[in-house]
């Protein structure tokens, strides 16, 4: 809306991902106590919604990030998202974190991280189970030098799995059955 905008008992300056998702949660809140709901919140934005980093983002979401606060934060918001996909035009689709041997240290302590706060996602280690794993999905892979995957695939169809062992490059072997999306393989 353009002018004046009517008087609000909650005003937020920003619809970005920010502004808009503090507008949501503090809707919901409103509504949980019965203290009102979005009617009583007005979100004002000096362009429009979505005009800054929030409009032009890639929409990644992903969560492998090294600080483990972050992953915590990302587990809540990406249950959020999944709550209501159609609602928020969440599209999951998973990701990959394909690492060289210098990220495969770093990359195995994020997996430790997402399986203690039950974040779903699979690890893959050793060059060749990895080259192995990527060649099941794509069959013109190449990339050498490979020794860490992380896998979290698509959530709808996701389940918790440990497919490595802490066994080192070149050595890697599955140790559990990975989800139904990833390439199935023996040990
Ligand atoms: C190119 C690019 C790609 C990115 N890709 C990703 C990605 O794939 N995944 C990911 O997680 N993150 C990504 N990010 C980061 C992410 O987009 C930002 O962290 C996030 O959008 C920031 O949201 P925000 O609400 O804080 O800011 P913004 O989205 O910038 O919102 C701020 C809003 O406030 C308004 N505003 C500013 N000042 C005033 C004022 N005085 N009065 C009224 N309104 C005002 C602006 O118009 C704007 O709409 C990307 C960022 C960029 C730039």
């Amino acid at each position: 809306m353009t002018g004046s905008p009517a008087p609000a008992r909650y005003v937020i300056i920003g619809a970005g991902i920010h502004g808009l998702s503090t507008a949501w949660h503090l809707a919901r809140e409103l509504r949980a106590r019965g203290q009102g709901g979005g009617e009583d919140i007005l979100v004002l934005d000096k362009r429009a919604v979505g005009a800054g980093a929030s409009g032009i983002a890639c929409g990644v979401i992903r969560n492998n990030y090294f600080q483990p606060a972050m992953r915590e934060l990302m587990a809540h918001s990406v249950a959020v998202w999944e709550s209501d996909p159609e609602a928020f035009a969440y599209h999951a689709v998973g990701y990959m974190q394909i690492a060289p041997e210098a990220m495969h240290s770093g990359v195995a302590k994020i997996f430790a991280e997402q399986q203690a706060i039950g974040y779903p996602s699979t690890l893959i280690e050793g060059e060749a189970d990895c080259r192995a794993y990527m060649l099941d999905m794509f069959d013109d892979w190449q990339a050498p030098g490979i020794t860490a995957i992380l896998h979290r695939c698509r959530p709808t169809r996701a389940r918790s799995s440990v497919i490595s062992s802490s066994s080192p490059p070149d050595r890697g072997s599955v140790t559990s059955g990975p989800c139904s999306t990833c390439p199935s393989r023996s040990p």
